[in-house]
């Protein structure tokens, strides 16, 4: 058998080994596995971090834009509707400050795990230096604060507030919009930046409401309990026994920190995450400074386009987030060259990166059987990568123990522990750190169902699926606007694809306001053919039953999708969709959208 037959069969294994793992994974239930936090369990929604709702007064009558959402999205909607001098903007938010994402989730150890100069939105507006490479959270809630500050935000937005109704009155051209605090604000133009990994949700474990200790969800993180906000002391945990559901990137950032400073820390596992290399550095002030204007644009462009495989004469960010794309460029070269042919060179790269990911589990955990639990058997990207310098080391210390799932996941909780794999280990606290909601619609999510044109909803119009144009307009409801939603794009980078759609949007609003118009609505036929493009040829967000991907929220938890056809993202990656919106907005018709 030649070296190449060889290889191709090695990695064929691999593959045949990646099946029996997802499908040991594959559960019915899917999604319905997770129970929201509604009812008996509201209170993992509530705010640990502003537990006082501040009084103020009834906000009553116009504004020119509503934005719903105080995070990196409505930061930058508002920003660069200032930037054309719109800055009449009101920010309606339900976090008592800005931040959204960096406003919940606060955990020790949170951090960011995109580079901080292409992440942190708006850093040469503000003449801000992250401090890292990798920038920590209270940082870059700080930095959120900054930009409302910077762009005079504070003083319009409403805080601890939930929009929950928002109505197209036609004759007056503007949406009501209701809260939950009894406000009635007039817009001329309301955006959702409602964020997409924001509702926390929980595992059915059997069992879940029996437990007599404390548990909470790492992005309600509760300090009072733990000890010591924003550092790695958390002095309440000293004499307490701690388990942590979950592996994915946020347990990554919280356990090196619970191994730290609790008595025992039991980890529940259900599927290993990949943890690549952080090196993580402060930032070089000298190298900082001598940037040129505009480099933070060139740079998030450079990473967007490195990590999706368009051309770049240099990789700047240069991480571990590029280096697969460096490896399947590698071994497609490779295989113009000779000496793989035969290999598929998209397995091989793949196959090269988990062995990579995989020997350094070997390489930093002792125990050789927690190291071979650690291991991931799938591709990358599966899963969110993580990059951890610390993560894997944790399992060395004495008071951490691994308790593996074998995929099958914790299989009940009782009165005083958790029980897995039928031994039950008794805790004083569970830590859920299990994610978000994610695919579930808009309603549930952010309790909001806009009534546009005609009493219709927006429930009812998406009821087969949502109907758009790039993402951003839906019939019947003009002057409204969407960020970061469906039928757009999916960028690592997120503020990337916020704030493209931001500029969008705020071209848009320019136009209309220079030429005195109004109303703002995308034509039938404009959102047709988005949908069918989309339909057509989008970018799968998910292949179940195809993919040898575990289940995970990247692929609705293995299962097929209801109308997830609508789902897709713009074919060809966020580099075309970005070019795309930029062309279209440049050339000054807009076409598909009708201003009146
Ligand atoms: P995830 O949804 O990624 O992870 C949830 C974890 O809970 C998984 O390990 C899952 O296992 C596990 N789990 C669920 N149910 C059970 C069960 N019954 N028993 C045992 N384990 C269970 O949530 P995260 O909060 O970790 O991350 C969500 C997203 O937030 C990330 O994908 C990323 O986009 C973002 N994020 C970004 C960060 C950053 O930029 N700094 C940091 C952290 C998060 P399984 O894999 O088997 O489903």
């Amino acid at each position: 058998m030649s070296k190449n037959e060889n290889l191709t069969e090695t990695i064929e294994k691999m593959r045949e080994k990646y099946r029996i793992e997802r499908e040991k994974r594959l559960r019915s239930d899917g999604s319905d596995q997770y129970i929201e936090v509604e009812g008996k369990f509201s209170h993992f929604n509530q705010d640990p971090y502003s537990k006082e709702v501040k009084k103020r007064e009834v906000r009553k009558g116009k504004t020119d834009v509503v934005i719903v959402g105080g995070g990196f999205g409505g930061l930058l909607m508002a920003a660069r509707l200032s930037s054309i001098g719109y800055t009449d903007t009101t920010v309606i938010e339900e976090g008592a400050d800005f931040g959204g994402t960096w406003y919940w989730n606060r955990y020790p150890g949170a951090q960011c795990d995109i580079e901080s100069y292409v992440y942190m939105p708006l850093l040469e507006e503000l003449g801000y230096m992250p401090s890292e490479k990798y920038a920590h959270a209270d940082e870059i809630f700080e930095h959120s604060k900054a930009i409302g500050e910077h762009y005079g935000l504070y003083e319009k937005a409403l805080f601890q507030t939930k929009m929950t109704d928002a109505e197209w009155d036609e004759n007056g051209a503007a949406w009501n919009v209701v809260t939950d605090r009894g406000d009635k604000v007039e817009a001329k133009f309301l955006v959702l930046a409602t964020g997409n990994l924001t509702k926390p949700k929980l595992p059915g474990i059997h069992g879940i409401q029996k437990f007599e200790g404390h548990m909470f969800h790492t992005s309600r993180w509760d300090y009072d309990y733990t000890g010591t906000d924003g550092s790695k002391d958390l002095t309440g945990l000293g004499n307490k026994r701690v388990a942590i559901i979950g592996s994915g990137a946020t347990a990554v950032q919280v356990i090196p920190n619970l191994a730290n400073c609790a008595k025992h820390v039991y980890v529940c596992q259900r599927t290993p995450s990949t943890i690549d290399i952080r090196g993580n550095a402060p930032t070089d002030k000298n190298w900082f400074e001598n940037m040129k204007p505009g480099w933070q644009e060139s740079r998030i462009e450079n990473f967007t386009n490195v990590t999706n495989g368009v051309p770049e004469a240099e990789d700047l960010v240069a991480d571990a987030w590029t280096d697969l794309m460096h490896k399947m460029i590698e071994a497609h070269r490779e295989k113009k060259r000779g000496p793989y042919q035969g290999i598929d060179p998209t397995k091989l790269a793949q196959y090269r990166k988990m062995e990579e990911i995989r020997a350094r589990v070997d390489q930093i955990v002792e125990d050789d059987a927690a190291a071979e639990a650690l291991k991931p058997y799938y591709d990358m990207f599966c899963k969110r990568p993580c990059f951890h310098d610390e993560y894997l080391g944790a399992f060395n210390n004495d008071n951490v123990s691994l308790l593996d799932t074998d995929g099958r996941g914790v299989d009940a909780i009782t009165a005083s522990g958790i029980v897995v794999r039928g031994q039950e280990y008794p805790v004083d606290c569970i830590i859920f750190a299990t994610g978000f909601e994610v695919g579930s619609s808009m309603q549930r999510r952010v309790g909001i169902d806009l009534v546009g044109t005609k009493g219709i909803k927006l429930s009812e119009k998406w009821r087969e699926g949502p109907r758009t144009l790039h993402g951003i307009h839906t019939r019947g409801f003009p002057n409204c606007f969407i960020l970061g939603g469906v039928q757009s794009t999916i960028a690592f980078n997120v503020p990337h694809h916020l704030d493209q759609q931001a500029r969008t949007i705020a071209d848009i609003l320019n136009h209309a306001r220079k030429e005195n118009f109004v109303k703002v609505e995308v034509s039938e036929k404009a959102e047709k053919d988005w949908v069918e493009d989309i339909i057509g040829s989008g970018q799968k967000v998910s292949a179940p039953g195809q993919d040898p991907c575990t289940p995970g929220y990247y692929n609705n938890e293995g299962q097929p999708m209801k109308n997830g056809r609508y789902l897709r993202a713009y074919e060809g990656g966020p580099t075309r969709y970005f070019r795309k919106l930029r062309e279209w907005r440049s050339s000054d018709d807009y076409k598909g959208i009708s201003f009146s």
